[in-house]
């Protein structure tokens, strides 16, 4: 029962060159959920990421998106699509402005933010908008790399591991905002190695390992199943 996925991942692999890395992914996203992807280093979460949005080089299996398959797609035309990818790395420019980074990126379908928009989900940024990339925090970085995404008019959100290495004030930030952005009607893929933050955030919660899903666990039931997480997790 319930909606149609907006998202359906099955049978997915994914290699670097001649690295298996994904043996099988399996995993629906509903429209204007958040879900996220927990597992240890090197479960293939950030790969996942990658071959939804055909930025790896060979992956196989069926990625379906709004009914249509996606996986023999270029990444261009997975972007048009209103798939948003925001890379651990964030891919800030730092030579650049805050104003110019956020331009950046080209307005690839209708309904992207204007930057008025953009500046009021992140109002620190607009305080910065001269600044120089190089010049913002963490945070500041991480906020641009969100901003920048939904100005191209994505609708449909890969975060991958948004709160690394950002004190605790920062991270609630960050939870606020991709809260803001689920009431407006996003759907986010979150990657997270910290299951406490997820929790403020998802609505349920995939364990990657070793290139597979392992298990599902809806966000209401998470307290209920600690122990199996903190053993998925290693922690
Ligand atoms: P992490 O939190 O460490 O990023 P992850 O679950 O996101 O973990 P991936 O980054 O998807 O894991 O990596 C999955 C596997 O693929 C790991 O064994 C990793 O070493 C390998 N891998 C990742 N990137 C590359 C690459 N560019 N070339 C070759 N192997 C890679």
């Amino acid at each position: 029962a319930g909606a149609a996925p907006l998202l359906k991942v099955r049978g997915l692999e994914a290699w670097y060159g001649e690295s298996h890395v994904l043996h099988g992914i399996d995993f629906d996203v509903a429209p204007g959920e958040v879900v996220t992807l927990l597992g240890r280093n090197g479960a293939g979460k950030t790969t996942t990421l990658k071959s939804i949005m055909g930025v790896i080089g060979k992956r196989t299996g069926s990625a379906i998106f709004e009914g249509k398959e996606t996986i023999a797609l270029p990444s261009r035309a997975i972007a048009r699509l209103g798939i948003g990818y925001v890379p651990e790395e964030r891919g800030i420019y730092s030579s650049l402005s805050v104003e110019e980074n956020l331009m950046l990126p080209p307005r690839i379908r209708d309904g992207g933010l204007g930057v008025e928009q953009i500046f009021q989900l992140f109002p620190n940024l607009k305080e910065r908008l001269r600044s120089q990339g190089t010049k913002l925090s963490g945070g500041e970085q991480q906020m641009l790399a969100i901003g920048r995404i939904l100005r191209t008019g994505a609708h449909f959100l890969l975060l991958d591991e948004p709160t690394e290495g950002l004190a605790p004030v920062i991270i609630d930030q960050i939870g606020a905002t991709i809260r803001k952005l689920k009431q407006e009607g996003y759907t986010i893929i979150l990657v997270e190695q910290n299951f406490r933050f997820a929790a403020t955030v998802a609505d349920r919660h995939y364990v990657v390992e070793q290139g597979k899903v392992i298990d599902m666990i809806p966000n209401a039931e998470l307290d209920r199943n600690i122990d199996k997480l903190h053993s998925y997790l290693g922690v």
